[in-house]
């Protein structure tokens, strides 16, 4: 299974992903999760960090540059979270898989207003050591700020506070949106309501793909 995860932030790409890795074995690469590794060890990462701090997209080459080293370290099942997030990347992305003779199975679009996004994201906590993410309503951790799995403290992203958030929407909008027709056109588009429970999108995913391939 190969597939893209395309929606806003906070639609719950990262938890559905999670989610499909734990069912079905499929790796999640998250470039969000992975540029904040990085942020804090390389000059690359550090550089980037300034991008991502601003709610702005960190430059195409080097996500790029990214993406092709963990499709070496993963040849078989992945979900992307988080990439392509620009045409350009897009296309870099099809170049990729045509010439490892490897097809994308699937894009899920994750469909959501932009008043529940602001307030998913105002009340993410997220785990920093593996990208984890809770939300203090709606799915809290077991016990407020801690992680359930490694008992690490939870903390809340620099970039989900409100004036950083408005400017991740808004750049989604005009650099990301225009993936949907690239893909719509390619055939791969499949839609969920991003704004069911996590346990309904999770179900909505697995129907979809389903649809799309049927030997699955
Ligand atoms: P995320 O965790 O997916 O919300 O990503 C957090 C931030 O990382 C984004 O706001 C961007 O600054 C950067 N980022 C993640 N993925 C990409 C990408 N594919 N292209 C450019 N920047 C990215």
């Amino acid at each position: 299974m190969r597939l893209v995860f395309l929606g806003p932030p906070g639609a719950g790409k990262g938890t559905q992903a999670r989610l499909l890795e734990e069912r079905f074995g499929a790796t999640q690469i998250s470039t969000g999760d992975i540029l904040r590794v990085q942020s804090e060890q390389t000059a690359l990462g550090r550089e980037a960090h300034e991008y991502m701090k601003r709610g702005e997209l960190v430059p195409d080459a080097l996500v790029i540059a990214m993406i092709e080293a963990e499709l070496e370290r993963t040849p078989s099942g992945w979900v992307m979270d988080g990439f392509p997030r620009t045409v350009a990347q897009a296309e870099a992305l099809d170049e990729m898989l045509t010439r490892r003779g490897i097809p994308l199975n699937a894009v899920v679009l994750f469909g959501a207003n932009r008043q529940t996004l602001i307030a998913r994201l105002s009340a993410r906590w997220t785990n920093p050591r593996n990208g984890r993410t809770y939300n203090a309503l709606t799915n809290p951790p077991k016990v407020a700020g801690i992680d359930d799995d490694d008992g690490g403290e939870l903390i809340q992203r620099d970039d989900d506070r409100a004036e950083t958030v408005a400017k991740r929407l808004d750049v989604y909008d005009t650099q990301t949106k225009p993936l949907i027709q690239y893909y719509r056109r390619r055939g791969k588009l499949v839609e969920v309501d991003a704004m069911e429970s996590m346990q309904s999108v999770a179900q909505q995913i697995v129907t979809a793909i389903r649809a799309e391939m049927p030997a699955w």
